[in-house]
């Protein structure tokens, strides 16, 4: 299949997106884009919406992206046509939202503590939509509240320029609004998806928030693809020529599939579905072992 354009990695408003999912797949199609991954942080609440919405021509895959947790850092994984009833995985992803929701909050009281005039009330709609109060009842929909969401509510209150200025003034790791959250090891992640019938990609390796080289430690990647991590997303909107040139020598090496994916965030990042893109034979290769669902089509 020439010509085909596949997007793995792509963010709805029903994590940390601007877009509704049916606006996303809106966007990929127009981009010319015949396979989309939605993969909103923690949640497969849009991908019923993003489906309904299919085009003939355009294909979903229905992913998530897990933000793991080590040694102080964030490793992001993506993950796609797993069981998201599988109970182990179900049971984390329950937890994983809740959490985010407290670590919220908490958020909130310390940057109101630092004198701030964010409140709860104005992040909760930012997050879920409304002025409803749809808050409590969204953690049972699935959508998932995130920092982005904060930083836009800063925005608005005056304390930074723009979200970027947000997370450098506030709210990045180790600013005074920053709050850690619950997240699985990578290796343990990487586990639960294949459980659930699932395969994954390690997500933008060379940025690894928290990391102190900024990069996910190939060790640890060595660990994952022994796990049965089965690609690396090497080439990223945030990955430069040299840094995707060597994440795909590290694919190579240890025998895993390469991907491409923009991480669009609608407005967040610019409205950039298809920048970056997998090569047919790469999501052929990633993609053999998934039992857990099945990629969708419209009709
Ligand atoms: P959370 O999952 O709530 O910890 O938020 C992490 C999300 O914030 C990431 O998925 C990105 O979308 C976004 N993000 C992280 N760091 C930055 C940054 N420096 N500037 C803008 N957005 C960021
Ligand atoms: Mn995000
Ligand atoms: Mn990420
Ligand atoms: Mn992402």
């Amino acid at each position: 299949m020439t010509g085909t354009r596949i997007d793995l990695h792509t963010h709805s408003s029903v994590s940390d997106g601007t877009d509704a999912p049916a606006e996303v797949i809106g966007y990929a199609h127009a981009a010319g884009v015949n396979v989309l991954a939605l993969t909103d942080h923690d949640t497969v609440a849009g991908i019923a919406e993003a489906a309904g919405a299919l085009p003939p021509g355009l294909t979903l895959v229905p992913g998530m992206e897990l933000s793991c947790a080590y040694r102080g850092a964030s490793v992001h994984l993506a993950a796609y046509l797993f069981d998201a009833e599988a109970p182990e995985l179900a049971g984390e992803l329950r937890r994983i939202r809740d959490d985010r929701v407290e670590r919220a909050r908490e958020m909130v009281r310390r940057l109101r503590e630092a004198g701030l005039e964010v409140t709860w009330d104005r992040v909760r709609e930012i997050a879920f939509g409304g002025a409803d109060g749809a808050g409590d009842g969204a953690r049972e929909a699935g959508v998932v509240i995130g920092r982005p969401h904060i930083a836009r509510a800063i925005v608005e209150a005056g304390g930074a320029a723009d979200v970027q200025d947000a997370f450098d003034r506030w709210i990045g790791s180790g600013g005074p609004g920053y709050v850690a959250r619950y997240a699985l090891d990578p290796v343990r992640a990487v586990e639960a998806v294949r459980a659930a019938g699932g395969v994954c990609a390690l997500a933008h390796p060379a940025r690894a928030e928290g990391m102190l080289t900024g990069a996910v430690p190939e060790d640890l990647v060595e660990r994952m693809a022994r796990a049965g991590l089965g690609a690396v997303e090497a080439d990223h909107p945030d990955h430069d020529e040299a840094e995707a040139g060597h994440w795909r020598g590290v694919a190579r090496d240890l025998g895993l599939a390469v991907t491409g994916s923009s991480d669009d965030h609608g407005e967040l990042t610019g409205h950039r579905i298809g920048a970056r893109t997998t090569a047919p034979e790469e999501f052929e290769r990633l993609t053999a072992p998934a039992t857990g669902a099945r990629p969708i089509t419209s009709g």
